[in-house]
């Protein structure tokens, strides 16, 4: 069986950024990415504000620097996916695409978080028919078309603007009298005029046909229901973290991220660290990721040298 000095499971900023520090430390990282290589940001267009890009770059190309960064160091980077963890007793075991099982002595946990849906019925049965939690992925579907964003926080303005900049028109459904978008993101919102921010607005259901989404069904604060007609329904109402393989293993927060030690990466479990976005309900953004990566990586190594 294979044994590791130090396996990631992840790979958005946060497991690429550990596997930075960690093949750097001579721990010889073994990373597994995952469903998704790269991460949530492999579903954005441009980042702007990750601090050494002053010209911006795409979500795709940063990721794919952090991971070549990565393997320069000698960090082994395998396409993969961790089915199964037991974190009972050292050295860990991993079983890899419920096939092959490794062990390890040390585990760094960075597996992010997934968008949320609202659970209608018209949701689940036009995914991937017009309904989608990722507008920089799907966007392009709906040149032209008249298309609606459920949410009214940063990442809802944003998929908003850049829809309003492929789409006829985009309806900002939000169930408040306000955006919770910080004040940037909402003066992008209000400075786009094929934008239009339905106040106090919630989704009864999304309507169709055999060909995808048609519409959406809208009941308004006053309880008046409306039908608006779009061919693009998604999702920025938030994320969940991904915790499945530590549930009932390592401490969670009443959110469901895992709990790490105040000013540490460590877990409950020791040899255990935990790294990015499923340790994070706050922050969410990529430099923030990277640098509790970075931590994970460095509380690892200290724990694998006593
Ligand atoms: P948020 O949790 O900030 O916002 C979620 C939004 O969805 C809120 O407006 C919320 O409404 C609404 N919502 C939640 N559940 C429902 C529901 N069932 N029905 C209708 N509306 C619902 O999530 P985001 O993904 O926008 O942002 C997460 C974090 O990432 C934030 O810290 C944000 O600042 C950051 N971020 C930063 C970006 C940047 O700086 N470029 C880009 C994207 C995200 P309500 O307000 O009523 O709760």
């Amino acid at each position: 069986m294979e044994h590791v000095k130090c396996l990631i499971i992840g790979s958005g900023p946060a497991g690429y950024t550990a596997a930075i520090y960690a093949s750097r430390a001579n721990l010889s990282p073994v990373l597994y990415e995952g469903i998704e290589p790269g991460g949530q940001l492999t579903t954005t267009t441009e980042v702007e504000n990750f601090p050494g890009y002053p010209d911006g770059v795409l979500g795709t190309v940063m990721m794919d620097d952090m991971k070549r960064q990565a393997q320069k160091f000698g960090a082994d980077i395998r396409f993969g996916v961790v089915s199964a963890l037991e974190l009972g007793e050292r050295p860990f075991k991993a079983t890899i695409d419920g096939t092959t099982t490794i062990t390890a002595d040390s585990v760094i946990i960075a597996t992010g978080a997934t968008a949320k849906y609202l659970g209608l019925p018209g949701e689940q049965k036009f995914r991937g028919m017009g309904v989608s939690a990722c507008a920089t992925c799907d966007g392009f579907f709906y040149r032209g078309k008249d298309v609606a964003v459920v949410g009214g926080g940063d990442t809802a303005c944003e998929e908003a603007t850049y829809l309003a900049s492929i789409c006829r028109k985009v309806y900002m459904i939000v169930r408040k009298p306000y955006l919770r978008a910080s004040e940037a993101m909402q003066t992008r919102v209000r400075n786009t005029p094929n934008i239009e921010v339905l106040w106090e607005h919630n989704t009864v259901d999304v309507l169709g046909d055999e060909d995808g989404v048609t519409g959406a069904l809208l009941r308004s604060a006053d309880g008046t229901e409306r039908t608006i007609d779009i061919m693009g329904f998604f999702l920025a109402i938030g994320h969940t973290p991904v915790t499945d393989l530590v549930k009932g293993q390592v401490e969670l927060d009443e959110q469901g991220y895992i709990k790490t030690i105040p000013g540490t990466s460590r877990t409950n479990i020791e040899g255990v660290f935990a790294a990015g976005d499923v340790r994070d309900p706050h922050y969410r953004q990529a430099i923030v990721a990277a640098a509790s990566g970075c931590i994970a990586a460095l509380d690892c190594e200290r724990f694998l040298l006593k």
